[in-house]
């Protein structure tokens, strides 16, 4: 509500329905059309869509009901949840701490001490493993990003992956870079072209539409 925006879009993933194989999130068809209420979006965008029996006919004609602000009470999936699958006190009011501790992070956010979150050098570096389920692919990356106070700053990426083991390297513009990050992110982008550790160089700068390799 503080951040005001000019629209909000659902983007309506739905792996966390109770049916689905690989989430253990147990939502209801009633839950996402509960949430749409709740959020009130000016549009929403489906997105995924594999479970076309149990689960997306029903979640869908509950989301257009609550967009409408008509009554989704009677929606409900063929296949029930099972009472082990339902969400448990303990659960919920570790949701709520949670909830808590976000909104309080937020209200305090411009007391955080930045230096203290990112070292007051000039490039912040962090490493992420991530984990692709519907390809079964685990990358892992290390990325660099220039800390910069005129601009969201440029960052460079090392990637592999378990589906491509090469080493390859993004440089990444923010939108609107400063001038100094534009040389600087170039520079990056050459000195990776000329690092033979590096299979392909990748740079994605979106204000000019490019994706160069
Ligand atoms: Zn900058």
């Amino acid at each position: 509500k503080e951040w005001k925006p000019d629209y909000v879009i659902n983007a309506a993933g739905q792996d966390n329905h109770f049916s689905d194989p690989i989430t253990n999130m147990s939502f209801s068809a009633q839950g996402y059309a509960k949430l749409t209420e709740l959020l009130s979006p000016d549009l929403v965008v489906l997105e995924g869509g594999y479970s076309i029996e149990s689960a997306l006919p029903y979640i869908n004609v509950g989301l257009l009901l609550a967009l409408a602000g008509l009554d989704y009470s009677k929606v409900q999936e063929p296949v029930q949840r099972l009472d082990r699958e339902k969400q448990t006190k303990s659960l919920t009011e570790q949701v709520v701490r949670v909830c808590d501790e976000v909104i309080d992070f937020w209200q305090h956010r411009s007391e955080v001490k930045l230096e203290e979150v990112f070292g007051a050098g000039s490039l912040f570096q962090r490493q992420r493993q991530i984990y692709y389920d519907t390809d079964n692919i685990y990358e892992s990356q290390q990325e660099y990003i220039r800390l910069c106070s005129d601009c969201a700053g440029w960052r460079v990426i090392y990637t592999s992956s378990t589906k491509a083991r090469d080493l390859v390297g993004v440089v990444l513009l923010p939108w609107k870079p400063c001038q100094a990050c534009s040389v600087e992110a170039r520079e990056q982008q050459g000195e990776l072209l000329a690092d033979q550790r590096f299979s392909q160089v990748i740079c994605v700068d979106p204000a000019a539409n490019l994706h160069q390799v």
